[in-house]
């Protein structure tokens, strides 16, 4: 596909070289519009061209889809040892919301053994319908197994929307389950909506940096499909004994084959999964150099909490990435929140600004972390931390 400007229509009004979001338009020496190589074939352009005058060249005809027949809200619900892990009630969640407007049905998948009780609590908290592949070859995530009863149960049931948390899970074998159906995907939304006209899912997440918030739609092909942050929306609340319908689907009919087989499993050592954390002490640049990290560590052990860190500690080799808040890091909801020398760039605000409670150490007054802080301490991390430390260790 390419987009070219008619220079014969174009009458050089500049319209496009406005609204082009990425400035691949600019005017050639005769004022006509032309289009750079930083295009990125959004279209804006040709649909706000007065003149018609940008084309696209070689456009694959779309195939027109029914999609009358695509009913239905589903997320998959993920579970560990029988368990069904946080983020599936917040998809649980997410998904009630949309049915407000939707008036679909919300369904959640669960792949593993013993399933019954688990989805239990999901009709407990509002779901309608729990899909079930039984087995206990299932219990683990296995990649190629997932795509294939995912990809196999949307063909047969076509679900409106599929949500899966964008978890290592939902991460591994969601995208490979769109392409599969050839529909799209958009990964890491913060927040889903329903557009009230279209009844479209508009999917929300930052981009240009977590400069803009984008709304992303698919039009023509379904189930919309999208993965959420964990803690980036509300669980769903207990609703108290409820009914639901259990579909059940058995495993040997879908012919699944893995490539991989689970030889042995070896526990790693557990630290306290920031995402699951209550308190989380963070820090950042502000101290320094790496060792000054013992510090946090210390205030988030007495506090018995997790550690975090801003991207620019993590960059300096001070602590491993998984303990990254931000954008491009965790997402994270505690009940207390301490950020220690860290500024509040926008891309670690979007980390952790929905936490319950915020406490901001900074020696700088205007760090933008004030603006979202509960609590602001206006002071030097090494004489405030020590201080609070002692304190608490006073206290045991
Ligand atoms: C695409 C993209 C994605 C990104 N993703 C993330 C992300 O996921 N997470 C993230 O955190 N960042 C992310 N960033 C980086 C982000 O823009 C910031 O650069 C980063 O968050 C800054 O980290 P910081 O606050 O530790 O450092 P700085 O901004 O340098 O702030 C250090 C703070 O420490 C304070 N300070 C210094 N010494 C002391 C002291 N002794 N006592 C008290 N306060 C002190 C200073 O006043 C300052 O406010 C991303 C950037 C981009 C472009």
């Amino acid at each position: 596909m390419e987009i070219k400007v008619n220079k014969e229509k174009c009458t050089g009004c500049k319209i496009c070289v406005d609204v082009c979001p990425v400035g691949a338009i600019s005017t050639d020496d005769n004022g006509k519009a032309q289009i750079d190589q930083r295009c990125t074939f959004c279209t804006l352009c040709v649909k706000e061209c007065p003149e018609n005058a940008i084309e696209i060249i070689g456009e694959e005809k779309k195939k027109v889809v029914d999609l009358s027949g695509y009913k239905g809200i589903w997320f998959f619900a993920e579970q560990k040892h029988g368990k069904l892990s946080h983020v599936s009630y917040e998809l649980c969640g997410i998904s009630l919301k949309l049915a407000q407007t939707l008036k679909q049905e919300v369904c959640g998948v669960i792949f593993g053994s013993n399933c019954d009780q688990m989805a239990q609590e999901l009709f407990n908290r509002g779901a309608q319908k729990v899909y079930i592949v039984e087995d206990q070859s299932l219990d683990e995530f296995r990649q190629d197994i997932y795509v294939c009863l995912m990809t196999e149960l949307i063909k047969k049931y076509k679900p409106n929307i599929v949500l899966a948390s964008a978890t290592m899970v939902g991460r591994s074998f969601v995208p490979q389950v769109a392409a599969r159906l050839k529909t799209g995907l958009t990964a890491d939304c913060t927040d889903l909506a329903i557009d009230p006209e279209t009844k479209l899912l508009l999917q929300i997440r930052p981009t240009y940096g977590g400069n803009l918030m984008a709304k992303i739609i698919c039009e023509n092909h379904r189930p919309q499909m999208a993965t959420i942050r964990p803690k980036a929306v509300e669980e769903a609340r207990f609703i108290g004994d409820h009914d639901g319908v259990i579909v059940k689907e058995n495993f040997s009919s879908f012919n699944a084959v893995c490539r991989v087989d689970l030889v042995s499993k070896e526990a790693v050592e557990q630290t306290i999964d920031l995402q699951e954390a209550e308190i989380i002490v963070s820090g950042g640049r502000g101290l320094g150099e790496g060792k000054n990290f013992d510090m946090i560590r210390k205030l988030a052990q007495l506090l018995g909490g997790a550690v975090g860190a801003s991207r620019a500690a993590v960059d300096s080799g001070w602590i491993p990435y998984p303990h990254q808040v931000g954008q491009t890091g965790k997402t994270v909801k505690p009940k207390i929140y301490i950020a220690c020398g860290i500024s509040g760039a926008i891309q670690h605000l979007a980390g952790m600004s929905t936490s319950d409670y915020i406490i901001a150490i900074n020696k700088d007054p205007d760090a933008p972390i004030f603006k979202v802080a509960n609590l602001g301490i206006v002071g030097d991390i090494f004489e405030v931390i020590p201080k609070l430390i002692q304190k608490l260790e006073a206290k045991k």
